[in-house]
């Protein structure tokens, strides 16, 4: 049978648009590619790119007044939403143009438009036109999740939170997962008043308990007021904002809330069941170990397959598909020992087990180091870093590296190419610090700080 595509991929994220540009340039294949909202995806048009300029712009309050405590005659003003949000979006703008014109370069063939899928080869736009492909891939991605007891009221989630008219004088964060800790810290630096409510006993569940605890004190410290075992109970619209009962008996209004409680895959509508695409309970598309779905010609990658919910991974999952269905290489994203970073201030960069989860595996020996570094010591600051190992007692490999401290996302990506060689506690030794640095404590921790 004759196909108007190869390939058909829905939604223009990081990791669709990658699978659909190698599909088409490395091997030859006519793609065509649907994206009903911006090209870019989460990452660039309201996550990962957005976010990160917010955490270089707030990093400027700490850093005025350590200039000053270092001798510079500095002042720092307030910081100025007015100015910043038109740079975002030209940068923004500047990005997604990227994106297409590379999608184009490759021969991709772009629709903006909506796309269902009519029937296993068969996508339907929301245009009106209908094409068929031999295979279709599911990139869409994943929503906000808000739960109900925000339903009625005009909360924000991370997809708003980059287009606020004007910085709110307080705001209060619902979620203790990645987004609610990083905007906790990038609104507490841009000035605003921040109170987090998180209903576990402690930030950042699944992460090492000790970085947990070593991010949770110093935000705190930095002036967010975190609240743990804290869940909103009612929430009623007044004027100048939204009233909010708590289960610590509070209520209080605050100017915006933000609920950052999760992210759910975007696979609603999609006419994937009715194709006898199988769901799985939160709606992830249900995919083997090569991203091929229930139905043989459509496969599925990145948030919506609900594996590991990073932009890296999808791109790597968009490329194993293409690899596995274009390239007669049958390919297997790996999903063992990805390194990743939170952007709270300070940084957590993690790669492997915690200690807790290495324990309940095998014997381990922990190294760690808490200290106070040069350059905010000097400054006058109390900031603490973290470095820790978990080391395993038989294969003396590091099971687990956990940096808590400013650029541990940079420190992670070179430490987790060690990690992910194999490196044993004895590689490290062996490699020369660095010195004066803050990760040459990685290479000079001698004596375990306990066994488990
Ligand atoms: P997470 O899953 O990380 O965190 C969700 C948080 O919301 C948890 O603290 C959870 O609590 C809480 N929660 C869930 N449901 C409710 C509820 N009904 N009421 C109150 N609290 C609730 O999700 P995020 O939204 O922060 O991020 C989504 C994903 O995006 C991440 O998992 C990550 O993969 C990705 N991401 C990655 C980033 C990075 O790499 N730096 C940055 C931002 C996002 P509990 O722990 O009790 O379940």
């Amino acid at each position: 049978m004759e196909f108007d595509f190869d390939l058909f991929v829905i939604g223009g994220g990081s990791g669709g648009v990658r699978a659909a540009r190698v599909a088409s340039s490395e091997a030859g294949a006519k793609v065509g590619l649907a994206e009903e909202y911006r090209m870019g995806g989460t990452c660039v048009i309201r996550g990962c790119v957005p976010k990160k300029l917010m955490v270089f712009a707030s990093g400027y309050a700490g850093a005025f007044e350590d200039a000053r405590a270092y001798g510079w005659d500095v002042t720092a003003g307030a910081f100025d939403w007015s100015v910043f949000r038109p740079k975002l979006d030209a940068e923004l703008t500047r990005l997604e143009n990227i994106y297409r014109t590379n999608l184009a370069k490759a021969g991709v063939q772009i629709f903006d438009a909506r796309a269902t899928v009519a029937d296993p080869h068969t996508v339907r736009l929301s245009d009106g036109q209908t094409f068929t492909a031999k295979h279709i891939l599911v990139a869409t991605g994943g929503r906000p999740f808000v739960p109900p007891v925000a339903a009625d009221c005009p909360v924000m989630t991370s997809n708003e939170v980059f287009q606020m008219d004007a910085l709110p004088k307080d705001i209060l964060i619902v979620g203790g997962g990645y987004i609610a800790c990083e905007f906790a810290c990038i609104l507490n630096g841009l000035g605003v008043e921040v109170t987090q409510y998180y209903r576990g006993a402690q930030i950042l569940r699944g992460f090492d308990d000790e970085a947990r605890g070593h991010i949770a004190d110093q935000m705190v410290a930095n002036g967010v007021n975190l609240h743990l075992g804290t869940d909103v109970i009612e929430m009623t619209t007044v004027d100048g904002g939204i009233r909010v009962k708590s289960t610590d008996g509070k209520e209080r209004v605050y100017e915006k809330v933000l609920y950052a409680t999760g992210r759910d895959p975007n696979s609603d509508g999609l006419g994937l069941e009715q194709v006898g695409v199988k769901l799985g309970r939160k709606g992830e598309v249900v995919v083997d170990d090569y991203s091929q779905t229930s139905v043989p010609s459509i496969f599925a990658i990145g948030d919506v397959t609900d594996r590991v919910n990073l932009t890296p991974v999808a791109i790597r999952e968009g490329v194993a598909f293409v690899e596995t269905v274009f390239k007669g290489n049958p390919t297997k994203p790996d999903h063992d020992l990805i390194p990743s970073a939170v952007f709270t201030q300070p940084e957590l960069g993690t790669i492997g087990l915690s200690e807790e989860d290495a324990a309940e595996q095998e014997p381990i020996e922990v190294y760690a180091a808490s200290f106070r570094p040069m350059q905010t010591l000097f400054a006058g600051r109390d900031d603490r870093v973290m470095m820790k190992l978990i080391v395993s007692q038989a294969t003396r490999k590091v099971l687990g590296c956990h940096i808590v401290a400013d650029h541990a996302g940079e420190l992670i990506q070179l430490a987790g190419v060690a990690v992910k060689m194999g490196a044993t506690k004895e590689d490290f030794d062996r490699t020369v610090a660095v010195h004066p640095t803050m990760s040459e404590e990685l290479v000079t921790m001698k004596t375990p700080v306990r066994t488990a």
